[in-house]
This record gives C-alpha cells, structure tokens and sequence, in this order.
C-alpha cells in the first residue's frame, strides 16, 4: 500500500500504541531553521515524545480546555461509547498532538496519526477510515490542508459512521457503502478560519488553545528539566519561561540550547547567567522574539512608518511566506500588543516602538 497511512500489518492496535505520518507540513526553509517556531524539528521528535505528558493529569495549563475535555471523556466512559469528535486549535506547539495522545491515553484506546498535507485524494483518507477499529482515535494534523474531496468523505465518516468507495470510473462508477466502526477524529488546525463551516460543526467539542502563561511555562520547564536529569536554579528557568513565547515546545527547545552553552561554557548548571547567556548567542530577545519577529516590527517601523501595511507586502518584505509572518509570528506579536490587525492593516502599537528603541514620529497616529 503506497497511501499516506499505512495500517499496522498486525491488524490490531494496541491501547496507547500509534503510528504518524505527518507530510512535510509545507515549512519554509526559514522556518524550520528558527529556534523560536513553534513547529517541531524532525531531530527533535524522540526528545518530545520523551516529554509529552501521558494524560490529563500532567497537562500543564489551559485549566478550561482540561476541564471541558475531562467532562467529555468521562461522559464517553459513563456512556462506554467513543468521545464526541474533537477540534483543537492555536499556534503551533500549544500541545494539540500531546491533547490527541492524552484522548487515546484516557479512554484506553490506540491513537492513528495522519495529516492533512498527506491525504491528497479521497482514496487517501478512505483507506485510513476503512482501516480503523472500533473506539480508535484518528488524528488529523493540520486538517485545513486536507483535499477537498477528502474532506466531502470526512463529513459523512464523522456524522453517519459510513464511507462510499467509488468502484470504476466515468458513468458505469458505482459507491460502495462500507460501514465504519464508532471511532472518534480528533483534528488539529493552526487556522480554523480556513475550516469549511460543514467540517466544523461536525465537530462536538471544539477547543482554542491559548498562549501560556509564564508561570505555567516554567512549570512545564521544571518538570522537563527533572525528567531530563538537568540541573537547573529557578533563576535560570524563570528566564527562558519568560521568553518562550508562550509555548511549550519553544520552551522544552530553548531548555535544550541553554543546556548547551552551560555544558559547554557555564558551570554545567542552568543559571540565570547561562539563560541570559545562551539566549543572547541564539538572538532571543528579552521578550523572546527571534530575528524575523523583529524584522517584521523593524520593517513595520521602519519601511512602513509604522503602517497599515497588508500582511503580503510585510511578508514580501522581511523575505518571508505571508502563511509563517501569519500563523506563527503574528500571533504573538499581536499577544504582546506589539502589533495590531485592523481592517486597512497591520500597525505598530506605541509598544513596538518602545521595544525597538526607535522615535514615535509626531504625527503618528495608534
Ligand atoms: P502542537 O501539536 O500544538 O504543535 P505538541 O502537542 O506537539 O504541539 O506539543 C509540543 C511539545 O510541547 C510536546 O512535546 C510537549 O512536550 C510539550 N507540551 C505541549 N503542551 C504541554 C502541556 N500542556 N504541558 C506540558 N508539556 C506540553
């Protein structure tokens, strides 16, 4: 079989097992280089399957994602039927794949992982569906790059438990139903403005996730430093918390490169001076925006005279894919009040100004 999924060869899947074939996930080349992106790097997936916590318990933060989730997944089990179909959506690296996992975990179910990029044809998607066991939980990364044609057979799987396979072509095709068993889709976006309403409301629950807060991310800091073995002062994990852009992934990476630099030129511990230290190598600013965050504020500032400015000539602008300057820089940019999206543009808050050390013009107007 040469689709996208490949089903186990066994057959059965065990209760917590999972199989992933996430496409290329259409990253930029700078992208994939920033230490700050929220997106994973190939090399760093064994260190976070290593961290990801198991369940529900060991989530870190988002107390009302936890909670609304945790009250689905028990009624699921009251009820000994599949949980309502999920929709996770945010910035990249908030935890959606760790939630998909955590869903299986709890409801002792095996976790089938595909992404949106790597089902191209609906023939894609129909032998994935086709394959699944009763309770198993699909995850659909990236959802909105799915085909069109796939999503139209998606409808029908999530509401009605049916696929049609198209047999033959042209006026003598016929569709073939084929019955699914009760499986819950578990679908993550970083843009559910891009979502067809149809696929949306077929979801039961949907859940936004939120940047963290800088206490929640050293909390996830103190418990990766612990698992990893590191020696780590507070002080040295207050620091990278503050400047992990409010996600979890960039936090457990930047924990990693200090880390390095203390091995390598500190004591070996992580302290205030080796965060400080390591961060200002890898350009990480105090409020822990890289170099294209700032050249997006600079060329905002500078070029623009602070805007309007519409997204694709700001992206044109610092070299950059107006799909990164939007779903991964903007995001916190705008979190911080750095920037504000209006209907005529992006403009730069007096914030933005500050933070550059750069002259308000008189006649600017916020
Ligand atoms: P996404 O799918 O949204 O891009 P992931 O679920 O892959 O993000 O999370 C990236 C990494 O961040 C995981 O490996 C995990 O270790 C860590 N992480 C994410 N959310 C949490 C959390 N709430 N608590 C602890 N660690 C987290």
């Amino acid at each position: 079989m040469t689709g996208p999924f490949e089903p186990s060869t066994g057959g059965s899947h065990e209760p917590g097992s999972y199989e992933m074939d996430f496409g290329d996930q259409g990253l930029t080349g700078a992208e994939r280089d920033r230490l700050v992106s929220g997106q994973a790097e190939m090399a760093e997936r064994d260190d976070e399957a290593a961290l990801r916590p198991k369940g529900l318990a060991d989530f870190i933060g988002q107390p009302q994602v936890r909670e609304q989730l945790s009250l689905v997944l028990d009624a699921a089990k009251a009820r000994q039927k599949a949980p309502d179909h999920v929709l996770l959506s945010g910035p990249p690296g908030l935890g959606k794949t760790t939630l998909a996992m955590i869903i299986a975990h709890e409801m002792g179910s095996s976790l089938r992982v595909t992404s949106g990029p790597a089902v191209q044809h609906a023939g894609d998607l129909a032998a994935i569906l086709s394959s699944l066991e009763e309770g198993e939980v699909l995850f659909i990364d990236e959802i909105h790059r799915m085909a069109r044609a796939a999503e139209e057979m998606l409808y029908v799987a999530m509401e009605d438990f049916r696929v049609d396979v198209i047999v033959g072509k042209g006026p003598g095709a016929t569709a073939i139903p084929l019955d699914l068993p009760q499986f819950t889709l578990v679908g993550a976006t970083t843009r559910s403005g891009l979502l067809p309403a149809p696929l949306r409301d077929r979801f039961g629950f949907t859940a936004l996730l939120d940047f963290y807060s800088s206490t929640d991310l050293l909390t996830v800091l103190e418990r990766s430093a612990r698992m990893l073995g590191i020696d780590a002062k507070p002080a040295g994990l207050k620091e990278i918390s503050t400047r992990s852009r409010g996600t979890p992934r960039v936090a457990n990476r930047l924990l990693r490169r200090v880390r390095d630099w203390a091995q390598v030129r500190g004591s070996g511990v992580i302290d205030f001076e080796a965060a400080v230290n390591a961060l200002e190598v890898y350009e990480v600013d105090a409020l822990g925006l890289d170099r294209l965050d700032r050249s997006v504020l600079y060329v905002l500032c500078k070029r623009f005279g602070g805007g309007p400015v519409g997204l694709g000539t700001l992206a044109v602008s610092v070299g950059e894919e107006a799909d990164t300057v939007e779903t991964v820089s903007e995001p916190y940019l705008v979190r911080e009040g750095l920037i504000s999206r209006t209907p005529r543009g992006r403009v730069a808050t007096s914030a933005a100004w500050k933070h550059l050390e750069m002259q308000i013009p008189a006649n600017y107007e916020f």
